[in-house]
């Protein structure tokens, strides 16, 4: 999720235990992907979102070599399954280049590049028409100076404790300083076990690893599937979502495929979390929509149709969907960008927690049996999408695409 794009700024009022010092030591370590099995699930997601939210891939940020190995990683993956190469010059690799001054690709080579894939169609006519299916690949890098990794994993449950939203402002002083002392005796217990453990990689493991292998979980299970959609599938890993959603804006103004051959793009971005701990009204059936009805209604209805007939549905939250809503999380990640030139979209998200955008973003405080299920989830939307009969309608008029966006 992109945060730079809403002008707003997170108050975090107390940090305790925060170390400045300039070792930037590394806090998890983690095992390497290895074998996976063709089905969606939580094992091989768990392997795959440990190997790509690891510390050695330095928070992935385009623009930096983390984000050379994380796309390598997904490249060599795709290459695995054996998914057609869909990006430039016969290759899984689209290099993004913006004149955005969020945007400084230094010296890097390939530093800022869209990963694109492809599961040909099986029907003669409907396989030149795309399903996309999308992530992001990028997160935000270094965090410096390092902080205390126990100090702020205290502080977030504790701020979520608040019951309001951690991001709402209207936290009164008084319950800020109660929950300033509750973090400060949590700390002194645990600074009895050990010391402070200082950790500068925002890993991302849900901001976007979740949705990055998540999509890599489909596309491995639509690849080993005898029979194939009749249109095809179409990967794409955005880059540089975080600098304001510079890679999707870069596909979708110079795509590997006709634009107008993408008949629905699914994002997704930050889908492993949604506990009851993480935001108000989660649970294991959490799942946020948002856009869905934004450009077609029919494809809101699939959405809908699809989630009721599912032997556990999920309890689809709306209420981020509203227009005008502060958050304006239609406008926030890649999927606007296809929006915007009236492909019909839907963003499937677990929603905001406290450890968005923080150093405590791992892999470890991912549940991914709820990853599991979203993955499945979107995986029979786009397997459906792709063998109707018909594009989704798009029924809702389609403005300007270089306007700025309004939720
Ligand atoms: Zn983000």
């Amino acid at each position: 999720m992109d945060g730079l794009q809403t002008g707003r700024v997170f108050r975090r009022f107390v940090i305790l235990g925060v170390i400045s010092a300039c070792a930037q030591q590394q806090v998890t370590t983690s095992p390497r992907t290895t074998a996976t099995s063709s089905a969606i699930s939580v094992q091989d997601l768990t392997s795959r979102l440990y190997a790509y939210a690891d510390d050695s891939m330095m928070g992935r940020e385009s623009g930096t070599v983390g984000n050379v190995m994380a796309t390598s990683y997904l490249a060599a993956e795709a290459r695995r399954l054996g998914l057609e190469p869909g990006g430039d010059n016969g290759s899984y690799f689209q290099e993004i280049r913006s004149t955005s001054t969020r945007f400084s690709p230094g010296s890097v080579p390939g530093s800022a590049r869209n990963v694109v894939a492809v599961i040909r169609g099986s029907d003669p006519v409907l396989r030149n028409e795309y399903v996309a299916i999308g992530a992001h690949n990028d997160h935000v890098g270094i965090r410096r100076p390092a902080i205390d990794h126990d100090s702020l994993k205290a502080l977030n449950k504790e701020l979520t404790r608040l019951g309001a939203p951690f991001w709402d402002r209207s936290i009164p002083a008084s319950r800020r300083a109660a929950a300033r002392a509750e973090v400060r005796l949590n700390i002194d217990s645990l600074r009895r076990i050990r010391p402070a453990r200082l950790d500068s990689i925002n890993n991302g493991a849900d901001d976007d690893g979740s949705g990055t292998v998540a999509v890599l979980e489909i596309a491995e299970a639509i690849a080993a599937s005898p029979v194939k959609p009749k249109r095809s599938i179409l990967l794409v890993w955005h880059t540089a979502e975080e600098k304001g959603l510079l890679g999707a804006k870069w596909f979708t103004e110079n795509p590997t495929v006709p634009r107008s051959a993408i008949v629905a793009q699914l994002n997704m971005d930050m889908v492993g979390r949604g506990g009851a701990a993480d935001i108000t009204g989660g649970g294991p059936d959490y799942l946020q929509v948002v856009g869905s009805r934004r450009v077609s209604t029919e494809l809101g209805d699939i959405v809908d149709q699809m989630n009721r007939a599912r032997p556990r549905p999920f309890r689809l939250d709306y209420q981020y969907d509203a227009n005008g809503h502060p958050e304006r999380i239609y406008c926030r990640s890649d999927h606007y960008m296809y929006a915007r030139y009236g492909i019909p979209v839907t963003f499937f998200t677990t929603g905001l927690h406290a450890e968005y955008h923080q150093v405590t973003d791992e892999a470890q405080y991912i549940d991914y049996e709820h990853l599991q299920r979203v993955a499945d989830f979107v995986h029979d939307v786009a397997v459906h999408v792709a063998n109707l009969d018909h594009r989704p309608r798009v029924d809702r008029p389609v403005g300007d695409p270089g306007a700025v966006c309004v939720q």
